[in-house]
């Protein structure tokens, strides 16, 4: 049985107080659920913040994902943050190949797959996300183009290593825009996702967790975490809110 996660992206917002707002009315809200797991993911700048209020708060349920690494450990990188960086600040997950990373930041699925074996060799768990374009889609291309992502990681890490990360599908039409995949269309990827490694590893296949993400709201996440191969969300504009992000919480516990 597979344990639901919620993973909040905030993205690059957020001042500290914002930072403590959010924090606590997400440890607040979400002290009684028992059954989901639920991450939250502030700016790197922000992580130790974060950590000390969870800290303060009591908050041990909640656990800290960054959104990005760099996939060398320590050197001459201007502007980077390192595995074992975050690791020492506690942080538990690690977004690699956000669609945001991929598009704007160029991030072939080659430095995905270093970044994802740095996430790993630090401790950390890599949330790999995948997804198609609008264009990928309307050519029914959509399966083929999130296993040749998977592929390039399965490849460069080998198929083990899916034991220890979480794999996030993320169309990208449906980030940011307010469209959220229907629920068949987003199980429908699950699935071919998680028959894919089943065809390698079956007691990977059955553990991995798969999230989706893309316009995740209160509205419409019973409905996506119903499905069979949905275990959770990640989350962006809708993890910006306490209370709705508590709501979707809720819907996964
Ligand atoms: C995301 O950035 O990972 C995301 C899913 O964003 P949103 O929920 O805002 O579509």
């Amino acid at each position: 049985m597979r344990q639901k996660l919620v993973v909040g992206n905030w993205k690059m917002h957020g001042s500290r107080a914002q930072v403590r707002q959010l924090i606590e009315g997400v440890a607040t809200g979400s002290a009684g659920l028992s059954n989901v797991e639920i991450a939250v993911g502030p700016t790197f700048l922000h992580i130790g913040l974060a950590a000390e209020i969870c800290a303060g708060k009591g908050a041990d349920h909640l656990k800290l994902a960054a959104q990005n690494l760099s996939a060398e450990p320590q050197g001459a990188f201007t502007g980077e943050v390192s595995a074992p960086m975050l690791a020492e600040y506690g942080v538990n997950y690690v977004i690699v190949g956000h669609s945001e990373r991929r598009e704007i930041f160029a991030e072939t699925n080659q430095v995905v797959a270093a970044k994802f074996k740095a996430a790993q060799a630090s401790g950390l768990i890599p949330i790999l996300c995948v997804g198609e374009s609008l264009a990928q889609r309307q050519a029914g291309t959509s399966a083929e183009v999130v296993l040749m992502q998977l592929n390039a990681v399965i490849e460069a890490a080998g198929i083990a290593a899916l034991q220890s990360a979480v794999l996030a599908y993320e169309p990208l039409w449906a980030i940011g825009t307010g469209k959220t995949a229907s629920k068949e269309q987003a199980q429908e990827i699950h699935r071919v996702l998680r028959e894919h490694i089943a065809k390698s590893n079956t007691a990977i296949a059955q553990s991995i967790r798969i999230l989706y993400g893309g316009s995740v709201k209160a509205a419409n996440a019973t409905e996506l975490f119903s499905q069979a191969d949905i275990d959770g969300g990640l989350v962006g504009g809708a993890s910006l809110k306490a209370e709705e992000f508590v709501s979707i919480c809720k819907s996964a516990d």
